[in-house]
């Protein structure tokens, strides 16, 4: 006991936070995917809600933060916010060492490079960290979600439960 008690005084007490920003209108599995990947990496993740200015959204900002806290209910190391504003200084408010991305192939390629150019002008001292979308993944969108869901289509492979009620409650009240 002793011998645990000198190694864990040998390490840094500092916990590593990933700021992981996004609209999540609504959540999906790949973005579950994302996050519970980063917890194998970080110690703790902060989802950041995007206050959408130019984007229209299908569930209020409240809604989808309170889809995505039941999401991850049972998971203490994940913390969901919401921000306006400049996404570095969410970052920043989060404790945050890096921000969370995910990739889904050559299309997400371009514009994230954008982004993260522009991020490490603005905050040099944030790292970005990509992760490659699981297989299973790969075609999941919000968009596509919200589109296959309009139209009656079954998402339930591709959202958690929560998620697929939250919408099909949305689509039959608009019937
Ligand atoms: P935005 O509103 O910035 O287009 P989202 O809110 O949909 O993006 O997603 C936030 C982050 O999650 C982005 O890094 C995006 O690439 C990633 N992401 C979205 N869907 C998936 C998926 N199916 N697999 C992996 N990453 C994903």
């Amino acid at each position: 006991m002793k011998e645990m008690a000198e190694i864990d005084q040998s390490r840094p007490a500092t916990v590593r936070t990933a700021f992981y920003p996004g609209s999540f209108d609504p959540i999906t599995n790949g973005h579950v995917g994302i996050v519970t990947r980063g917890l194998r990496v970080f110690d703790r993740v902060v989802i950041g809600l995007l206050r959408n200015i130019s984007k229209t959204s299908l569930f209020e900002l409240e809604e989808r933060a309170a889809l995505t806290r039941a999401v991850f209910a049972d998971q203490p190391r994940v913390e969901v916010r919401t921000f306006g504003g400049l996404m570095v200084d969410a970052a920043r408010d989060a404790g945050a060492v890096a921000v969370l991305r995910g990739l889904r192939g050559v299309a997400d390629f371009d514009y994230e490079l954008q982004l993260s150019t522009m991020n490490t002008r603005l905050a040099p001292e944030l790292e970005t960290v990509y992760l490659m979308t699981e297989r299973e993944n790969f075609h999941v969108s919000s968009k596509l979600v919200r589109e296959v869901a309009m139209f009656g289509g079954d998402v339930s492979t591709v959202v958690p439960p929560v998620v697929a009620e939250a919408l099909a409650r949305r689509f039959a009240a608009s019937k």
